[in-house]
């Protein structure tokens, strides 16, 4: 335990500490260090790539931004954990620790480790799924859809409407729509809807927070039809600190009081460990329900492993469970929130459009609005991001046209509702100084907004083209 945590004081409002320079809790006792290149390197470097983040070398990147998934920096404590992982096959003391630490958190006694978010998903989903059922959602997030409408079921997400607009400020953008799951229960009927996840913070609607009115209301209606209640929990943390700081009369709560107070109201709980669980691997899927967490168990025997460590070695579990500690830290949270709203803050200064308000682990720029003049069927997005490593080695990804633009019956370009650029931020790796340089970028990239030509694909796949596509610039 760290020693603040002894100190029963409140957690200082963002007012209390607004007017200092937002400081890393943490100091640094190992490095990694970071190749800066020049221009005209990075040039030949995206030349390479064909003009695609994601076949760029890491090395040949300076601050990486493509994703928090995996990417964050243990503590000393769980490097210690590393060491005092037992390996045991079965009932191994490290699988006490997380199992123990889980059961705390979530009031759930079935825990089942994974070796991602998305392993809990395929064990849980199949089980539930099949022909002719529904999933409803706040937002699916990516691999949980495809893991729904890979076994034959449908996935359909329910944002409320102030997160349509990207623009104007709403203190929980993450919810659901109370109205449309209550008349989908009506159209469906209770048999036919194997689940309602919500998906907490919002990922794929920017990182926004969900609200313990909104989740307390979505277990009402699961009661009244007798519905599972799922929470895609992975990043509960910074959801707490958003309720904690908006949602009237949690001012006083603890991070975690208010991750167990919600985590409480779900039959279930999954959780890729990669974002919130602070490690590099991992996930985990809890359970209310001794019946069905049998059915999971016998899944998860066949496919990820025993039930004392499912996909994970006795190191990933001890580190995890240390992880599911600190990141409730409460010097953690808020430097964490704020240091990714600072980044968001500091470019909507600048004239940069930005979705709105800032979400926990990402910032997102509306390229559609930033080059006005490239065609949305020559990706501004892609411009974007390639321009930010051209100028900067900054790396992030396209989240637009690239990612889920269609074609139409004569080939043409269907493009997305928006074209967003994402720069999610690692957690615990980069400093205020790296964020301030990634800002300074924006300087120039201020000077290039005026550019008419983005890109076109010259080489694509048949799914999930944003990752292998190749691109060229048009002139
Ligand atoms: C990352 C993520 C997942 C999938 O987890 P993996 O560990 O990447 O398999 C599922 N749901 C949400 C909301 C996520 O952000």
């Amino acid at each position: 335990m760290y020693l603040c945590a002894k100190i029963n004081l409140p957690i200082p409002s963002i007012m209390s500490q607004k007017m200092r320079t937002l400081t890393e809790p943490f100091k640094i006792k190992m490095v990694e260090p970071l190749r800066i290149t020049s221009e005209a390197y990075r040039q030949a470097a995206l030349e390479k790539a064909g003009y695609n983040p994601f076949l760029l070398r890491s090395n040949d990147v300076f601050i990486d931004l493509l994703t928090d998934s995996g990417t964050g920096a243990m503590s000393d404590r769980q490097w210690a954990g590393i060491m005092m992982g037992d390996e045991s096959y079965a009932g191994a003391r490290s699988w006490e620790h997380l199992e123990a630490v889980v059961q705390n958190l979530t009031g759930m006694q079935y825990v089942l480790p994974t070796h991602q978010g998305r392993a809990a998903e395929r064990i849980l989903y199949s089980i539930l799924g099949g022909k002719g059922k529904v999933f409803i959602s706040n937002t699916h997030f990516d691999t949980t859809r495809a893991n729904i409408e890979y076994v034959g079921s449908e996935a359909i997400d329910i944002v409320c409407k102030e997160a349509c607009d990207v623009e104007s400020y709403a203190d929980f953008k993450g919810n659901i729509d109370l109205e449309k799951l209550e008349s989908l229960v009506t159209q469906y009927g209770k048999d036919s809807i194997a689940a309602v996840i919500m998906t907490v913070t919002n990922n794929s609607s920017g990182g926004q927070p969900v609200s313990m009115q909104n989740m307390k209301a979505v277990r009402k209606i699961c009661d009244q039809h007798g519905l599972l209640m799922v929470i895609d929990g992975c990043r509960i943390a910074e959801n707490s600190y958003f309720v904690n700081q908006r949602e009237e009369g949690f001012a006083h709560k603890s991070y975690q009081e208010i991750a167990r107070e919600m985590l409480n109201l779900g039959d279930a709980f999954i959780m890729s460990a990669k974002k919130d669980g602070m490690v590099n691997i991992g996930g985990l899927l809890t359970l209310k329900d001794e019946s069905l967490s049998v059915k999971c168990k016998n899944l998860l025997i066949i496919s990820e492993g025993f039930t004392t460590y499912g996909g994970l070695s006795g190191r990933d579990m001890e580190a995890l469970a240390i992880g599911l500690d600190e990141v409730f830290d409460k010097d953690y949270l808020h430097y964490r929130i704020r240091s990714t709203a600072y980044l968001g803050e500091k470019l909507k200064e600048k004239g940069i459009p930005v979705v709105w308000p800032i979400g926990g682990h990402a910032v997102y720029i509306d390229a559609k609005k930033l080059y006005a003049n490239v065609p949305v069927d020559e990706y501004p997005g892609q411009a974007l991001v390639i321009d930010l490593y051209l100028k900067g080695g900054i790396r992030c990804v396209e989240v637009g046209s690239v990612m889920f633009g269609k074609y139409n019956d004569q080939g043409k370009l269907v493009p997305a509702v928006n074209e967003l650029v994402r720069m999610a931020i690692p957690r615990r790796v980069y400093t205020q100084s790296h964020i301030d340089y990634v800002l300074d970028i924006f300087d120039d990239i201020l000077e290039l907004k005026n550019r008419k030509k983005g890109f076109k694909i010259t080489y694509e796949p048949p799914f999930l083209r944003h990752f292998t596509a190749h691109f060229q610039p048009v002139n």
